[in-house]
C-alpha cells in the first residue's frame, strides 16, 4: 500500500467561529512550514524541528496582523502525517479571515470538511472505522457515548474486525486453491473444520450486529414516550424526571395539549422524554387531533412508559388500554402506576403483582429511583448484557455492512451445507470479505469517502 502524494497545502480554522480567546488555524501538506515562514517574523521556521512551539507575528508586508504561537509538526509525525503548522492566535473573526486570506493568496488551499481526517486516513494513521469515531467523539454529549467513541477511536473495533477478516481469509485460501487446481475433485479444504469456522465467524459477527441496538441508544439516546389517561400525572412525571417546571401540570383533564419534551441523562444514558396529549376518546377537535398524534408518536417512540392513575383504574383496564395503543406490545413498554400516596392496600397489591410494572407518587417523587433502575434495566438489558460486548456497533453504515456480511456467510454456509461449487463459495466469500473490509476501509470508493468526510467539520 502506497500513500497516496497529495501535493497541496490546505489550511482551516480549527476551532469554531466567533469572539473567543484563542482561535486555531491549521495547515497540512508539504508547503505548511515554507508557506508559515513567509509570513511569520520570529525563527526560521524552516530551520526548526517538528513538536516545537514558536512565538512570533504574522505579517502582511509590512503590517502586523496578530501576535501568535505557532506549532510544528513535521511529517510523519503529526495528525495528517504531513508537515503540519497550527497558528494559534487571538479568537477574532476579522483576525482569521485576514490570516486565511493571506495564506491562500500564497497558494494554501481552503480546506474541504473533514479533509485533515480524510489525509490522516489516505496516509494509513487510522482506517475509515477510526475515522469515523472522530466525529463521534467530537459529538459525543454523555459519558457513554464519550467512552464507546473513544474506544473505536483507538481502534478497538477495528483490532476485532481484523481479527474476523484474518479467519476468513484464511478460508478464502483454501478456496481459492481449490479453484487452480480446477479439478472437480479436489477438495483441499475440511468442510466439516470450514463449516465450524464460518458458525463461529458468525456468531461473532451476529454480536456485533445486535451491539448496535445499544449503540444506537447510545449515540443517540433513547426516546420514550409517556401516555396515559388525562390526569394520570404525565406532566408531573415528566416534571420529576427533567426536575423543572416545564410541563403545565393542571388539575383539569385534557390540558397537556401538545407534546413537550426534554432529554435527560440517567448513568450516561440519554433519555429523550416526551410528554403527551391524554388519552381518551373525545369530541374535541383539538383535543382528538393531541390523541391522534400521540399514537403516531408511540408508533416512532423506542420505549413507551404508560402511566396510570392506580387508585381509578384496574390492572385489567390498563391491560386493554396498553393493547389499543401499542398492539402485541411492538415497542416495548414500562408500566408505572402513579399516585401511590392516595391508594389503598388493596389497590396497591393489585399493581403490585404485574410485571414490568414501577409504582411512584410523581408528585412528592417518591419511587423515583426506582423508575430510573428500570427505565435503564430495559435499555441495557436489551442490548450490553444479553449481548455481553465489549466493543458496541453505533455507526448505521457499519451495521449495514456487518448485515451484508451475515447474509454472505449464509449463503456460503447453505452453499457449504447444499454441496454447492467451489466456485460459488468464493464469489459468496468475497462479499462477505468485501463488506466486512468497507466497515475499516481496506475497501472503499471515492463516494463513500466523500460522503463519510463531508460529515465532518471544516477544520477537522
Ligand atoms: P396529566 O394530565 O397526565 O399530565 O396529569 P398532571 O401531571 O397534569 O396531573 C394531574 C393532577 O394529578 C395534578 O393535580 C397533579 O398534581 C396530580 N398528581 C400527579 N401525580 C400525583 C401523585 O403522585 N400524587 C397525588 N396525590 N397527586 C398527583
Ligand atoms: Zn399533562
Amino acid at each position: 500500500f502506497l500513500p497516496p502524494v497529495l501535493s497541496d497545502t490546505i489550511v482551516a480554522l480549527s476551532t469554531p467561529p466567533g469572539a473567543g480567546a484563542i482561535a486555531l488555524v491549521r495547515l497540512s501538506g508539504p508547503n505548511a512550514i515554507a508557506l508559515t515562514d513567509d509570513v511569520f517574523s520570529g525563527k526560521r521556521l524552516r530551520d526548526q524541528p517538528g513538536n516545537t512551539l514558536h512565538y512570533g507575528t504574522i505579517r502582511d508586508g509590512e503590517r502586523i496582523l496578530d501576535e501568535v504561537v505557532v506549532s510544528l509538526f513535521r511529517a510523519p509525525h503529526s495528525y495528517t502525517r504531513e508537515d503540519v503548522v497550527e497558528i494559534s492566535c487571538h479568537g477574532s473573526d476579522y483576525i482569521v479571515q485576514q490570516i486565511l486570506g493571506l495564506l491562500t493568496r500564497r497558494g494554501a488551499r481552503l480546506a474541504e470538511a473533514g479533509e485533515f481526517t480524510k489525509r490522516a486516513f489516505l496516509h494509513g494513521a487510522f482506517d475509515l472505522a477510526q475515522a469515523e469515531a472522530v466525529a463521534d467523539l467530537i459529538a459525543a454529549n454523555s459519558a457513554l457515548s464519550h467512552q464507546v467513541a473513544l474506544q473505536q477511536m483507538r481502534g478497538g473495533f477495528s483490532q476485532e474486525l481484523r481479527a474476523l477478516r484474518a479467519r476468513l481469509v484464511q478460508f478464502a485460501a483454501l478456496l481459492e486453491l481449490e479453484l487452480d487446481f480446477g479439478e472437480e475433485d479436489v477438495e483441499f479444504a475440511d468442510r466439516t473444520g470450514l463449516v465450524a469456522l464460518l458458525q463461529e465467524v458468525q456468531v461473532l459477527v451476529r454480536r456485533l450486529l445486535r451491539s448496535f441496538e445499544l449503540g444506537n441508544v447510545i449515540k443517540n439516546g433513547v426516546t420514550t414516550v409517556i401516555a396515559g389517561k388525562p390526569n394520570a400525572g404525565k406532566s408531573t412525571l415528566l416534571n420529576a424526571l427533567l426536575n423543572e417546571e416545564r410541563a403545565i401540570v393542571s388539575a383539569v383533564a385534557g390540558t397537556t395539549r401538545d407534546l413537550i419534551e426534554d432529554e435527560v441523562s440517567i448513568e450516561g444514558i440519554r433519555f429523550r422524554f416526551v410528554d403527551t396529549a391524554g388519552l381518551r376518546e373525545t369530541t374535541d377537535v383539538v383535543e382528538s387531533i393531541g390523541v391522534e398524534r400521540t399514537r403516531k408518536r408511540v408508533q416512532q417512540a423506542a420505549l413507551l412508559l404508560y402511566l396510570t392513575d392506580i387508585t381509578l383504574n384496574t390492572p385489567a383496564e390498563v391491560k386493554a388500554e396498553l393493547e389499543a395503543l401499542n398492539p402485541d406490545q411492538q415497542i416495548p413498554t414500562l408500566l408505572v402506576g402513579n399516585k401511590l400516596d392516595l391508594a389503598s392496600e388493596a389497590q396497591i397489591e393489585a399493581f403490585r403483582r404485574l410485571p414490568d410494572t414501577v409504582l411512584i407518587a410523581a408528585a412528592s417523587g417518591a419511587g423515583m429511583e426506582e423508575l430510573q433502575e428500570a427505565l435503564l434495566a430495559r435499555v441495557r438489558g436489551e442490548g450490553l448484557d444479553q449481548t455481553g460486548a465489549t466493543t458496541i456497533v453505533t455507526n448505521l453504515r457499519h451495521a449495514r455492512s456487518l448485515e451484508a456480511t451475515a447474509a454472505a456467510l449464509d449463503a456460503v454456509l447453505i452453499g457449504l451445507n447444499t454441496g454447492t461449487g467451489t466456485e460459488l463459495l468464493a464469489a459468496d466469500l468475497r462479499q462477505a470479505l468485501a463488506a466486512l473490509g468497507e466497515i475499516t476501509g481496506e475497501i472503499s470508493s471515492d463516494d463513500l469517502l466523500t460522503s463519510i468526510f463531508t460529515q465532518f467539520c471544516i477544520g477537522k
